[in-house]
């Protein structure tokens, strides 16, 4: 039998575990904060749960902690990158970001992924698995507990579909935003999907006040499919619906990422196309230089079309930012790492 995995329950259903055990409900109180607020490694650190209990969690339970396979940090700008492995070896990434107002962690949602977008690295090796509610949280954690400051902001924007993965995204949140563990604000976590039309509006609904980011990357749906693939499945007009529906509901602005490729949707034309989209729902427009990714061949545009891009797009009154490149000098861009090891 598969054994339960205690750090990816609510503080609810770990009250009914124990009690089912015969545990008074402040053990599960008490286990609770080991795991979320205490950040513990392994049940041998629960110094004031009983003994038989540490043992159970270590023998009939599954106590996940993941283990840091290798980290490289950055000389230029103090960001770092975390390989971790999970419990049944595979490994994921993740990447802490250093900013004046705090420190930011990029999480991955899945092993590898299967949306397939042509300018990822993720997505050559496709996916392997969903990742946990504790697997998530612990590449938090891990890196909390190695530098030893507090993590301020999450963004879901590693490895991975967060929405592909829509359940264990939600106890996820919960976990991290609940008042008994790290208690982070929603409004500091963001969640990036490829555009999964759908469950854009699932979560809408949720009450949540995280803050959602499409990849939008192209401003036609002809120029989107080509890349990516997901456009067939979800067109790009469902998406922007589902988009201004998320906005409606939640009065959450959304950010638009879109990476700029070079001659592929770095054009002036381009730019008017997204202001027009981005404008009638207030969205906020990040561009993204797109990291080179050898296997692929896209390149990024030069400085002077990047700027000339961004002033067209506040020149049409958007809301833009360009998006600073951090961790140049390691394996910085999306899944390099991970990428690097599995060929190793
Ligand atoms: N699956 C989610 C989150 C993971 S990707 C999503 O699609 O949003 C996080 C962001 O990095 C996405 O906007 C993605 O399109 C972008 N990205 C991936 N590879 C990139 C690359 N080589 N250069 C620039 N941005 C990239």
């Amino acid at each position: 039998m598969e054994r339960i995995d205690v750090k990816s329950l609510t503080r609810e259903e770990l009250r009914r575990e124990l009690e089912a055990q015969g545990e008074k409900s402040f053990r599960a109180d008490q286990l609770y904060q080991w795991m979320h607020l205490k950040l513990a490694g392994s049940p041998k650190e629960m110094t004031n749960l009983p003994l038989k209990l540490r043992k159970k969690l270590e023998e009939q339970y599954e106590y996940v902690c993941l283990e840091t396979v290798e980290v490289q940090r950055s000389r230029m700008d103090g960001t770092c990158k975390y390989l971790f492995r999970l419990p049944d070896g595979h490994v994921i990434e993740s990447v802490l970001m250093r900013y004046h107002h705090g420190n930011t962690v990029c999480i991955s949602s899945q092993a590898g992924c299967r949306m397939g977008c042509r300018f990822c690295a993720s997505a050559i090796g496709g996916l392997v698995r969903n990742l946990r509610p504790s697997e998530m949280l612990e590449q938090i954690y891990r890196i909390q507990k190695d530098i030893g400051e507090r993590i301020s902001n999450v963004v879901v924007m590693g490895t991975g579909e967060p929405l592909d993965n829509y359940d264990n995204l939600l106890v996820f949140l919960k976990l991290l935003s609940d008042e008994n563990g790290l208690h982070m604000s929603q409004r500091s976590i963001t969640v990036s999907t490829c555009g999964i039309a759908p469950r854009i509006r699932a979560l809408a609904e949720e009450e949540l006040s995280i803050t959602l980011a499409l990849s939008l990357h192209a401003p036609t749906q002809e120029k989107r499919r080509e890349l990516m693939p997901v456009a067939n499945k979800y067109g790009l007009s469902e998406v922007l619906e589902a988009c201004g529906y998320y906005f409606k509901k939640t009065g959450r602005r959304i950010t638009f990422e879109y990476s700029l490729v070079g001659g592929v949707n770095d054009s002036q034309e381009d730019a008017k196309l997204l202001a027009a989209l981005a404008k009638p729902i207030h969205s906020h427009v990040n561009l993204i230089p797109v990291n080179p990714v050898t296997e692929r061949g896209y390149v990024q545009p030069d400085k002077r079309v990047i700027r000339n891009f961004k002033e067209r797009l506040e020149e049409y009154g958007v809301n833009v930012t360009v998006r600073r490149e951090l961790g140049q000098d390691i394996d910085g861009a999306c899944g390099q790492l991970r990428r690097r090891y599995l060929e190793k």
